[in-house]
């Protein structure tokens, strides 16, 4: 096959973004084609995880193509965190010794803003919001979208699916024969709840991701620009202390007042979060190969895509970032064969990816249970108020 020039990113999310920024800069001409509305003029989703924690390994991958500091300008580093005992009191953790190393908070809605205004600012790059991929001949490397005004049909020569967990591209792949995949769910949910500011400054020390150990779930809070802390509250499916145990507002408020003490004493709006902010779902995705070769064209994945993984190391965006600084790499090493590329790429960041799969389920039980233990708690006791 001719090395084309031609790349469709399924998936405007972060990691088709970032991808588009790279290969706009080999000077490919990439078309993003996104099933949601233009995010610069939408709002965020609810509930869906607000904001997130950037750490070095997707800084690299921004600071590659020039966009780490228009990222992490809106960030707020949290050099450690800060456990939450059922009584109020406070231990900080620093995650490094110096206690200089931070991660980032940051709002998922702006940093897709970004990354996409960057990809739309480079030569070549162009997008298509509201076109929902409905089908893909891998062969041909003709894609069959849904959009407002009816069915439309496009062709790449190469064809790279960013769209997600629940990736339509990845389902096409999935048909053929050799492909493998797994899905794992844990029995776990996720709810987002709002502490919001309190007379106008942060209700809690906004220089630490906060979390409260309960043994078989917890809760997390990162900081955000608003000077609000958005709270993750993961709780079991079934059995006691669940969602589906406590299902109505009183049950929920009662148990989270006696569990969560503290947070619930800045939480105005819980009543309302737990009504209306829907419960997510914790997947672990492992996909084999990670790209197809078809007679015309050529199919890769990227980003959850290819890894869907638990949110508790914080590495979904920064693993699909660093996606994009391997396939950059490789397409340098093969002097830009994409189909080469491709396979060459999937095989060298599969095994990273199943190894932060593995380490962030194994997190859970650490956040959880673990860092409350005596032993683990280190350096600095902040006495509660
Ligand atoms: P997505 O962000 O899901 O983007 C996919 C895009 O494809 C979307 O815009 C979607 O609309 C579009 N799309 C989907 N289907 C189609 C279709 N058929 N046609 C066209 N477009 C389509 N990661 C971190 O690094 N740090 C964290 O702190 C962190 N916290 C998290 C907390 C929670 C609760 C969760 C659930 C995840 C967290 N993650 C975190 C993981 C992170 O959110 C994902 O790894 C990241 O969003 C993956 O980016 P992506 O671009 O591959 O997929």
């Amino acid at each position: 096959m001719r090395s084309p020039r031609e790349v469709a990113v399924v998936g405007a999310g972060l990691v088709g973004c970032l991808a588009a920024c790279y290969l706009a800069r080999r000077g490919y001409e990439v078309t993003l084609y996104e099933r949601r509305p233009d995010p610069r003029h939408a709002a965020a989703e609810r509930g869906r995880s607000i904001n997130l924690a950037i750490s070095e390994r997707g800084i690299d991958a921004l600071r590659r193509v020039g966009l780490d500091e228009a990222v992490l300008k809106a960030a707020l580093p949290m050099p450690g965190r800060m456990m939450h005992a059922p009584d109020g009191t406070l231990s900080f953790q620093p995650y490094s010794a110096d206690g200089r190393r931070a991660i980032n908070s940051i709002s998922r809605a702006e940093l897709n803003r970004t990354l996409l205004e960057a990809a739309l600012g480079m030569p070549g790059v162009r997008a298509f919001f509201e076109h929902r991929l409905t089908g893909l001949d891998v062969d041909s490397g003709r894609m069959d979208f849904a959009t407002p005004g009816g069915a439309v049909s496009r062709t790449a020569p190469v064809v790279l699916g960013a769209d997600g967990a629940y990736s339509a591209v990845r389902a096409r792949l999935q048909s053929l024969p050799g492909f493998d995949f797994s899905q794992d769910y844990l029995d776990y949910g996720y709810k987002e709840l709002t502490i919001p500011a309190r007379d106008g400054e942060f209700a809690l020390d906004p220089g630490a991701l906060h979390i409260w150990p309960r043994g078989q779930a917890m809760m997390i809070a990162l900081p955000n620009p608003d000077r609000s802390f958005t709270c993750t509250l993961f709780w079991p499916k079934s059995g006691p202390g669940s969602f589906a145990e406590l299902d109505t507002a009183e049950r929920f408020a009662e148990f989270f007042a006696a569990h969560y003490a503290d947070a619930h004493a800045l939480m105005p709006d819980l009543a309302d979060d737990y009504a209306h902010n829907p419960i997510g779902h914790l997947v672990t995705m492992r996909t084999d190969p990670w790209q197809v070769r078809g007679a015309r064209a050529a199919v890769g994945l990227l980003g959850d895509a290819a890894h869907a993984i638990v949110p508790f190391y914080g590495q979904g965006a920064n693993c699909g970032f660093e996606d994009c600084v391997e396939l950059d790499r490789c397409l340098a090493e093969t002097g830009d064969d994409f189909p080469e590329a491709l396979a060459r790429y999937g095989a060298r960041r599969k095994e990273h990816a199943d190894t932060i799969a593995e380490l962030a389920l194994a997190n859970f039980v650490e956040m959880r249970d673990k860092v409350a233990s005596r032993s683990f708690l280190l350096q600095k006791r902040v006495e509660h108020g």
